[in-house]
């Protein structure tokens, strides 16, 4: 190493050193340690870039010399300074005898770009360092940089990579990436303010040398004049015009009012309202049948051409925007240049505040949500706990490492109440802690009490959770309680180590939003995020379909390899969707340049074809997932196929998990998966309790068990949701219903009559969905003095054909029907709806009870599948509601949890006992039907606790 290099390294070792120090001070600091740090920083900033300056002249032979004398092994691609530094210039060098790419090319450049490439992005051609094979380029690094990425480019598409991927290198003083976001969320706001105040500049411009033809100093209607400035000649921009408006034929403050208010805007409201003035009555105006005038004093802008105003009472309830064409009167502007600079540079502070405003809401809703989910989170495992502990629980309630821990058991309903002994068997981190507790008898409670109790001496140091199981005495002939088979297991505090990361790979041909037909596509994506928001890792493989091309939901899509495979070259891309990695299988027989994921008569065969060739990538590519989960009869060969071949054939390691959405096709291959798979799951207990004799799951019922599905929070949110007139959450939800009432009513041509309670289904109209009770509730809602909405979509002409006629039969003003499949639409409906009619003949799961209590209707439905798992009638589920929603056994004191009516029977008697009861609550206690809907808002339908059921699923599939 030379003299000089070391120089130069040992003083970015030493800023380096002061910038983490400064950091780490920073960090323990509060805001104003954090100032200070930011100051401090702004020093060593400069200093560094002086020295990043030096670096780049001095560094280049020496380092180059270094490189190819060095005894160290060099490196075929360095920078001078080592580490680039944000906002000063950095020398890259490579050595093209080591770069296939450019070793004999004509030209060589340097291309690359900062954080990820979305700022600071450079193209330099190298020069060559003569007498070496090395070649250099300069480039200046953004001041904004924390990262810096670069790829070499030599003759034509030939790229020198960094082993397949771009070059990166980090950047030392620049912001973080979190700092870098604030950034660029400015930079945003700044663009906007500038755009909007360039657009109404430019506009009033325009207006200003053009004139705005056909707006006088006078408007008229029906021959009469209805609003003149007082001169009756155009106003002049930059003086105060007094301006009589006639209220002959105006209601509005009624005939003796004495106030009104004139709003005011200018050049078309190009600025919104800009102004509100009083007006009074003119005084000296003749008043009669034509005539009532009134007046207000207007200060004109000064780049005004029109002045726009409309009238309101005092109490700005009642208005006259001149039959919706607002009243526009002539304005002479003469503004010199210096008024249009200043215009400019107002209209752009007024917009930079605006979006400002609009950044910092969205902010605080962010931070509230990031809490809100935060608690969520945390309850779902509270109340699995909870529901726990009226078995097992322990004192301190959440073990602490380091410590002793009593557990305390109560047998009474478990399969060993007949026990007069009971022993307890303890571990550790799912039974994998090495330290496992011998099974102990445990000491009875006294008399009058239900709790065994036992001591766990201490909690090792690295638990992250604690394990048991009991029995009713030790070795053989003992019976034991292992909660069917999942144990019992309490999560630890304080351990040393984390609970350990799952690698799970699902195989699928469907997934949201890319290749969406219908909810198996929402599920993969949903449990996907959930169990990688718990640690897991989590991939997805899916066929490459031809309409992936166009996409305009796909980001970009890597190569990541390609192999011989089943007569045809099979490539593989890899995305990121929706945060998870998905890898895209290309068989280049064309067996997927279709344009949807069914439809072809040989789908069987090309998804069969798919799940192999899925299967094949994981074994080429060396992975061993811990869990393979397949869905549904498209992806059910992986299961088989995996135990059959690929299990023996390098690819060892993984246990599959197999979910059936819909029982009702390919049953032979649902069976077959059924059959081969660890672990089977259907979308919600109940219906995996309806389904579980079918011939599908046979004798397999033992690894048979039903999740219910979630919603996504944040596709399904009133809070943010684009398509509804106000956006609302639990605490404005009348009002934020009432707006989207209003809105659904008149999308739907119906009379805007606040007063009735409007039923709304959102389906496709198929048998399943109980038809002939949707068309019963509807006459049976108009009946009752209430309104009906459909929005649904029948693939059978044949019901289509019976909803047509009933359309017919109730057309009028109380009820709205939409055949059409109108997501933007069914938002609206969620919101503007105050009940949402469910009536299913089965429902694995549902997932339009679970929106429609995120948008405050109140679900009405047949207690069956997943209705029946998520929604309990408020007269006769009290009870079952407070424990399966909060884990309480009592709901007087825990609060009432029902959340809508639910009724049994498939006949109309039965709906309307439901519906009834709904709608007498709406009629007969107004406020207690408000607070029900803002209850129903509250709970939580999202991933958080099947996530959470999943984990425990895949960990059991592992022996854990
Ligand atoms: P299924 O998957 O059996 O149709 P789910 O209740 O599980 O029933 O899911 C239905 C989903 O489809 C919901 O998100 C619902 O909002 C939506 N949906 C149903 N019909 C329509 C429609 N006509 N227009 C828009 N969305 C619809």
């Amino acid at each position: 190493m030379t003299a000089r290099a070391t120089t130069v390294m040992a003083s970015r070792a030493s800023v380096g050193a002061e910038a983490r120090t400064t950091t780490t001070r920073g960090a323990r600091r509060g805001r104003a340690g954090r100032r200070a740090m930011r100051t401090t920083r702004a020093m060593s900033e400069r200093t560094a870039r002086e020295e990043a300056v030096e670096a780049v002249r001095e560094a280049a032979a020496a380092q180059v010399g270094l490189a190819v004398n060095g005894t160290e092994a060099p490196r075929r691609v360095f920078a001078a300074p080592a580490t680039p530094v944000a906002g000063a210039p950095v020398r890259i060098f490579v050595d093209v005898e080591r770069a296939d790419a450019l070793r004999s090319a004509s030209a060589r450049t340097l291309i690359g770009g900062c954080n990820d490439w979305k700022v600071g992005t450079f193209e330099a051609p190298m020069t060559k360092v003569e007498g070496t094979s090395w070649y250099y380029a300069d480039v200046d690094v953004d001041a904004r940089a924390y990262q810096v990425s670069f790829v070499f480019k030599g003759d034509g598409e030939a790229y020198e990579k960094d082993n397949g991927r771009d070059f990166a290198m980090e950047v030392e003083f620049g912001p973080t990436p979190d700092e870098f976001v604030e950034i660029m969320k400015m930079v945003a706001v700044e663009d906007a303010a500038k755009m909007a105040a360039d657009s109404i500049v430019d506009a009033e411009t325009r207006l200003a040398r053009d004139g705005v033809p056909g707006v006088g100093a006078t408007v008229e209607k029906h021959g009469r004049i209805v609003c003149k400035t007082s001169t009756g000649a155009p106003g002049v921009a930059g003086s105060t015009e007094r301006i009589f408006w006639n209220k002959a034929m105006n209601p509005i403050g009624g005939d003796d009012a004495v106030k009104l208010i004139m709003h005011v805007g200018f050049n078309g409201w190009l600025r919104g309202v800009e102004d509100k003035r009083e007006m009074t009555r003119a005084a000296g105006e003749p008043r009669d049948e034509s005539n009532d005038w009134w007046v207000a004093d207007v200060p004109i802008r000064l780049t005004a051409s029109v002045l726009d105003f409309v009238v309101s009472d005092a109490e700005e309830m009642n208005w006259d925007n001149n039959d919706c064409e607002d009243y526009r009167l002539a304005t002479e502007v003469d503004a010199d240049d210096a008024t249009w600079a200043a215009f400019r540079e107002l209209t752009y502070e007024e917009k930079r505040a605006d979006a400002l405003r609009v950044l910092k809401a969205e902010q605080d809703r962010i931070e509230r949500r990031a809490r809100a989910d935060a608690a969520a989170k945390a309850k779902a495992i509270e109340v699995g706990l909870k529901q726990q502990s009226f078995i097992i629980r322990t004192e301190p309630k959440v073990p602490e490492v380091g410590k002793p821990l009593k557990v305390f058991y109560n047998k009474n309903n478990t399969n060993l109440s007949w026990s007069e002994d009971i022993y307890m068997t303890g571990g550790f981190n799912r039974w994998t802690h090495d330290s496992a507790l011998p099974p102990m008898k445990m000491t009875p409670p006294a008399a009058g009490e239900d709790f065994f109790c036992a001591t766990v001496p201490s909690v090792p140091v690295d638990a992250w959770m604690a394990d048991f199981v009991f029995s009713s005495g030790v070795g053989e002939g003992a019976q034991y309680d292992n909660k069917s088979g999942r144990d019992y297991h309490i999560p630890t505090r304080g351990g040393s180590a984390k609970k350990p990361s799952l690698h799970i790979v699902h195989v699928a041909v469907e997934m949201a939003p890319i290749a969406k037909v219908g909810g198996l596509a929402d599920v993969v994506t949903a449990i996907g995020r959930a169990t990688q928001d718990l640690g897991h890792m989590v991939e997805v493989v899916l066929p490459k379909y031809q309409f992936f091309n166009n996409s305009v939901l796909l980001g970009s899509r890597e190569y990541e390899t390609h192999f011989d495979w089943g007569g045809t070259t099979i490539r593989v891309e890899k995305c990121t969707v929706e945060g998870l990695q998905c890898f895209f299988i290309e068989p280049q027989n064309g067996m997927f340049q279709t344009d949807s994921v069914y439809g072809r008569n040989d789908d069987a065969a090309r998804f069969n074809f798919f799940c192999n060739a899925a299967l094949e990538f994981l074994t080429r590519t060396a992975r061993q997932p811990d869990i393979l989960h397949c869905h549904d009869w498209s992806s059910a060969e992986v299961a088989r196929s995996y135990w059959e071949h690929y299990h023996h054939n390098g690819l060892t390691k993984p246990k599959v998990a197999f979910t059936i959405h819909n029982m009702n096709y390919g049953q032979a291959k649902l069976a077959e998966a059924v059959y081969h798979s660890q672990m089977t799951t259907t979308v919600s207990p109940s219906y995996a309790g309806e389904v579980s004799g079918s011939s599908v799951i046979g004798d397999n019922g033992h690894k048979f068990t039903g999740i219910r599905n979630g919603i996504d929070p944040d596709i399904w949110d009133p809070e943010t949701d684009g398509f509804v007139p106000l956006k609302y959450d639990a605490s404005n939800v009348e009002k934020g219903k009432a707006a989207a009432r209003a809105e659904l009513r008149s999308r739907l041509g119906m009379t805007s009559w606040d007063d009735k309670p409007i039923v709304g289904v959102v389906s496709r109209l198929t048998a399943q969905k109980g038809v002939h009770l949707i068309k019963h509730a509807a006459h049976h809602t108009l009946s009752r003095g209430g309104q009906f909405v459909l929005l649904g979509s029948a693939p059978d002409p044949k019901i289509q054909g019976e909803f047509n006629a009933l359309a017919n039969d109730l057309a009028g003003d109380n009820s709205g029907f939409f055949f059409a499949f109108d997501e933007p639409l069914s938002h609206l409906m969620y919101a503007g709806c105050d009940v949402i009619l469910v009536p299913s003949m089965f429902e694995p799961c549902g997932l339009t009870q679970m929106i429609s209590m995120r948008y405050g209707a109140v679900p009405v439905v047949r207690a069956t599948g997943g209705l029946r798992d998520t929604v309990f009638d408020v007269d006769n589920e009290k009870e079952r509601a407070a424990w399966e929603i909060a884990g309480s056994t009592d709901w007087k004191t825990d609060g009432d949890m029902t959340n809508g009516f639910s009724f049994e029977g498939t006949d109309e008697g039965s709906l309307d006992y439901a519906l009834d009861r709904c709608l007498d609550a709406f009629y007969n206690d107004r406020a207690w039907f408000r607070s029900l809907q803002k209850r129903v808002m509250l709970q939580d339908w999202s991933w958080n606790k099947p996530a959470l059921e999943y984990e425990e699923l895949f960990f059991r599939m592992l022996g854990q």
